[in-house]
């Protein structure tokens, strides 16, 4: 226990840990899954084909198919797309690593291009000087819910026909130029994870406005199977199906739906409370730290992350240290992202090293990602400040 001046121990701001990213869940999602349990049927069903739908409508794709994760659904969209051995994928650093694992799942080769330092989303100046002819795709990041530079990267992705995938698991409700993400690039994933905006534990969904790749990313998702081979259970009697391609497990199951279709529901209400809390944040930390840029014009941030920026020379402390002071204090927090190409893998695979994206590097030495839920209270919010103030001070 840290120890004030005068030698007393000084007092957690809680008693109690606040988890970070911890989901709200309602009487609604319990009656739903509880309602699943007891009909017999676990699996893909019913209630993932309505939570597919309520999902497409949300976001004005065509189509959207349910996945056991985004992850799966990333890697679904290069497959289906017939990106392989040879051929390079353009994403950003600033990612959780599964955006560019899945590069390598399908013996694409991954390529960074440096993020802005001010959205912190691909700079598609850096994502142009990256091309070159083995290109195939870029994997724009909408990070913590802010929409990426559409226009321009869909420029590029148009003069050097590129296919275009979004991760959205930050970006359920962000909005880009009256367009909904999720009905913008050739095929957008949304991840569900159980600290996402929209939660079913695991959970994923692709979009797409395309017939060709959702027929495609369909079949792939449960084993290659013939179109609608979930039904050969139900009560339609045993239906006859066919393996079309080797593919994978990666569809979601009606436990996950009963809880996505509950938290899509309210998945508005739940972006205001966030909203809310943003602004909190901001008139709290003014001028103490680098603060989340306001949002650009013409676009909806689906507010995922709160991001503070320290000031190491003026905080007296780097990001480890103000870590772990915040858990000292109960608090859960997080960082988002350590810069892809500095992990193990992507330095001994791609050769990348410090210095190569001094943007990404700049944020990853500096950023700390405070808690964001809608299931937080007022006095919650008012602990994760008064906890940051009393460290920042020190
Ligand atoms: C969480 C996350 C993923 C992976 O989502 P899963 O649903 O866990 O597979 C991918 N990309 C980003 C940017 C993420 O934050």
């Amino acid at each position: 226990m840290k120890r004030a001046a005068s030698g007393k121990a000084l007092r957690p701001r809680r008693s109690e840990f606040l988890v970070f990213g911890a989901p709200l869940i309602t009487e609604a999602e319990i009656r739903e899954v509880e309602d699943t349990l007891r009909s017999g049927w676990l699996g893909t069903g019913p209630k993932t084909k309505r939570f597919e739908s309520d999902f497409a409508a949300y976001t004005g794709a065509r189509h959207a198919i349910a996945l056991n994760s985004c992850t799966a659904g990333l890697h679904l969209a290069l497959d289906a797309a017939g990106i392989g051995p040879g051929d390079e994928v353009i994403t950003t650093p600033m990612t959780f690593c599964a955006t560019a694992n899945v590069i390598t799942h399908v013996g694409a080769t991954p390529v960074f291009a440096d993020v802005d330092p001010r959205t912190m989303n691909l700079d598609p100046d850096a994502v142009a000087k990256a091309i070159t002819p083995r290109t195939k795709a870029l994997i724009p990041v909408h990070f913590a819910g802010r929409p990426c530079d559409m226009e321009a990267l869909l420029d590029l992705a148009a003069k050097h026909r590129l296919i275009v995938i979004e991760d959205a698991a930050h970006a359920t409700e962000a909005r880009y130029h009256g367009l909904k993400v999720g009905s913008i690039g050739d095929m957008t994933a949304f991840s569900f994870y159980a600290t996402k905006n929209v939660v079913t534990g695991e959970g994923g969904m692709l979009t797409t406005h395309s017939d060709h790749w959702a027929e495609r990313i369909r079949i792939r998702s449960l084993h290659g199977l013939s179109k609608d081979a979930w039904k050969r259970y139900s009560s339609d009697g045993f239906q006859p199906y066919d393996t079309l391609y080797p593919g994978y497990k990666y569809n979601m199951m009606d436990l996950q739906a009963s809880l996505g279709i509950h938290q899509l529901a309210r998945v508005q209400e739940n972006l205001a409370r966030r909203e809310a809390i943003w602004r909190r944040y901001d008139e709290a930390f003014e001028g103490r730290f680098i603060l989340p840029a306001p949002a650009e014009p013409e676009t909806v941030h689906a507010r995922h992350l709160y991001t503070l920026l320290l000031e190491p020379e003026t905080l007296g402390m780097g990001q480890l240290e103000f870590l772990e002071a915040l858990r000292a204090e109960n608090i859960g927090a997080g960082v988002h992202f350590v810069a892809l190409h500095l992990h193990h893998y992507y330095r001994q695979r791609l050769g990348t090293k410090r210095g190569d994206f001094p943007n990404a590097e700049w944020i990853s030495d500096r950023t700390v990602s405070l808690p964001l839920s809608p299931k937080l209270s007022d006095e919650d919010v008012e602990d994760v400040i008064a906890a940051v103030l009393r460290i920042s001070e020190r």
